[in-house]
């Protein structure tokens, strides 16, 4: 059944973005990739825009590829897209031709102390996948082509079966909130009727927002500059917003918790002072998960944490199969994702995608590529 025979029609070549100079994106003809034993071939239908594709595209990093910086290496960027399977490499017969998945970016190479732990988001094989070092880790996007592009290769553990009625847009923000729910769930061990603080109203902050009220967290409170993300994390679910140029987000979270302070910050903002302001914000015992970071070394005042047993953990995408646990909340409807989709392009109009996510015009949060 799951020979190569039964695949749908499938072109030679396809239509891919490739990085070549920092801020450079080209249109090329690619070759359409091969599945290999545990992989499938996608037909990516739609693929959002990361702040991470950004810093890709300006600095190279954190990709990496063939062991050094991602320019000039015919690489394909692109991390949150959704698609068809529409090919079975050798032995799939977890996902068949024609199934709606979503993606998660890491494939950990599965023989490293960390991905024997579960921990594949930390592999210790980070991108030795090529020639003379490959050690099978695979990080579409990142380490390995991704889905800007009409076609990507993606081994099974990637990915995700869409619940139905989910459209395609709502579908590439599944690994967003996969990564949100490692941040609160797996790492962090959030448990229902603790309280929870997110700082910085990007999508990952507005999603932390999302799947810490889902999860049961109370009360959820949400501090960020623009009124207009406020109100969004209102509607996710947020119990409280601050608005930090307003008000001392300090002061408001003890006046809030009656001067208790809360058990979990989620840091979202990157804010040069937000470490800082997040121990101040935890109670005795409490935890901060850093899914941002400031530009630049910034100060901290350390003997808090210590004399505070205060846990700080860093966190790299949606490790532990978050992203299944976040689609089952999706496909219960127990927040609107939708929401933080706001504008759709097509394949060719990449570059203006960015724009308006780098400029955020017209207060763009998601922007999606949808390919038909
Ligand atoms: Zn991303
Ligand atoms: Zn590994």
């Amino acid at each position: 059944m799951n020979s190569p025979a039964t695949a749908l029609s499938i072109p030679k070549t396809m239509k891919a973005w490739v990085l070549g100079d920092p801020e450079q994106l080209r249109l090329v003809e690619k070759p359409v990739p091969e599945p290999g034993p545990a992989e499938v071939l996608v037909r990516v239908d739609a693929v959002a825009i990361c702040g991470t594709d950004v810093e890709i595209l300006t600095k190279g990093l954190p990709a990496w590829i063939q062991g050094g910086l991602p320019f000039n290496k015919n690489f394909t960027p692109g991390h949150e897209y959704m698609g068809t399977v529409v090919k079975l490499g050798a032995g799939v017969d977890e996902y068949a031709i024609g199934d709606r998945i979503a993606v998660e970016v890491h494939a950990g190479c599965g023989r490293c102390e960390r991905c024997r732990m579960g921990m594949y988001t930390a592999c210790l094989n980070y991108g030795l996948n090529y020639e003379g070092h490959d050690k099978g880790h695979r990080a579409n996007g990142f380490t390995t082509d991704g889905g800007f592009a009409q076609y990507a290769v993606n081994h099974v553990n990637t990915l995700i079966h869409v619940p139905d009625g989910m459209s395609d847009e709502e579908a590439t923000l599944i690994v967003t909130a996969g990564t949100a729910m490692y941040g609160l769930d797996a790492l962090g061990g959030l448990i229902a009727g603790e309280s929870l603080v997110v700082t910085g109203p990007g999508p990952i902050g507005l999603m932390s927002v999302a799947v810490g009220k889902a999860l049961g967290a109370q009360p959820v409170i949400l501090t960020g500059t623009r009124d207009v993300r406020l109100n969004l994390g209102l509607k996710l679910g947020a119990d409280h917003v601050i608005n930090i140029g307003r008000e001392s987000p300090v002061e408001a979270v003890k006046r809030i918790t009656s001067g208790k302070g809360v058990h979990y910050v989620m840091e979202c903002s990157g804010a040069p002072n937000a470490l800082n302001e997040a121990m101040d914000m935890v109670n005795r015992g409490g935890r901060i998960c850093l899914a941002a970071f400031p530009g630049e070394p910034v100060p901290v005042e350390l003997a808090k944490l210590v004399r505070n047993n205060i846990y700080l953990y860093g966190i790299r995408g949606e490790g532990n199969s978050a992203t299944h646990r976040a689609a089952a909340l999706m496909a219960q409807k127990r927040f609107d994702a939708k929401l933080m989709h706001t504008h759709t392009f097509a394949l060719d109009e990449l570059p203006t995608a960015f724009k308006y996510v780098r400029e955020r015009i017209e207060d763009a949060i998601k922007v999606v590529i949808k390919m038909r």
